[in-house]
């Protein structure tokens, strides 16, 4: 397999501390020819630009996650006291770096317990940086649809709507309206009905591939720590719905990556 182009990652975790160099060194023998790895807030930006700049092959996208706004640990609520606006300044500078090609992950999550008007008010913020920068986003929807939608219409962004999950009615104006949709691990699970809908339903210039390693390893292995490499199995799943050989899954998907972050 080559071509792998995996357009939403988080090599940053610390799940990946005891091996992160050589993983990510091995990365382009299995197959793989982009990552988008995505920063959750201001306190691992600077780690995901430094892997953007000694992996050619890596690029940055800076955010700040709406679960942010309630984890302990976020620079968000550890360093900025939960001021969420006074971070975003100073997340601004980062921008002016060429490795950065979108704004992200940035969206809207009612499965956590985060003030709904604090979230909207970042997101927005967000999307309108991402005007200002003339950057596509990499967007987080987890089951706040409608809200989500609403604000997709009217700021009308350009981006991919990370581990899409709506419906493959929704994903027909979506993506009319320029959007792109994240496929990864969850694709491949047995009750993936809905993303095979949506896959069937969507152009195929549309579609692009991700991990969100370390999170959400496809079958056959489901359950462990994720990474690039096994977005073939995620490749190989699609081509059953649109009829392709995994490999020409794996480039179609690639020159889309390609052609929404500008590479
Ligand atoms: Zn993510």
């Amino acid at each position: 397999m080559e071509n792998i182009f995996d357009t939403h990652a988080h090599y940053s975790s610390r799940r990946f501390d005891a091996d992160r160099d050589a993983l990510l060194t091995a990365l382009p023998a299995g197959g793989v020819c982009g990552v988008v790895e995505c920063a959750t807030h201001s306190g691992d930006a600077r780690a995901v630009l430094a892997l953007a700049h000694r992996y050619p092959f890596v690029y940055a996208a800076l955010g700040i996650h709406p679960e942010s706004l309630i984890e302990q640990d976020a620079a968000t609520v550890a360093v900025y006291g939960g001021d969420w606006r006074a971070e975003l300044d100073a997340l601004r500078p980062l921008f002016d770096d060429a490795r950065v090609v979108a704004v992200g992950e940035i969206g809207l999550d009612r499965h956590w317990p985060i003030p709904e008007e604090e979230q909207l008010a970042l997101f927005e913020a967000q999307l309108a940086l991402a005007a200002g920068l003339g950057l596509p986003c990499s967007i987080h929807d987890r089951e706040a649809h409608a809200e989500m939608y609403a604000l997709l219409r009217r700021y009308r962004p350009r981006g991919v709507l990370h581990c899409y999950s709506g419906s493959a009615e929704d994903a027909r104006w979506l993506a009319a309206q320029g959007l792109y949709f994240g496929f990864g691990g969850s694709a491949t699970y047995k009750n993936a009905r809905r993303a095979r809908e949506v896959l069937a339903a969507v152009p195929r210039e549309r579609v692009l591939l991700e991990t969100d390693c370390p999170y959400m390893a496809p079958e056959p292995v489901r359950g462990t720590r994720n990474d690039s490499r096994n977005i073939a199995h995620v490749a190989a799943a699609i081509g059953t719905v649109w009829g392709m050989a995994p490999q020409a899954v794996l480039d179609l998907t690639a020159q889309n990556a390609r052609d929404l972050f500008g590479l």
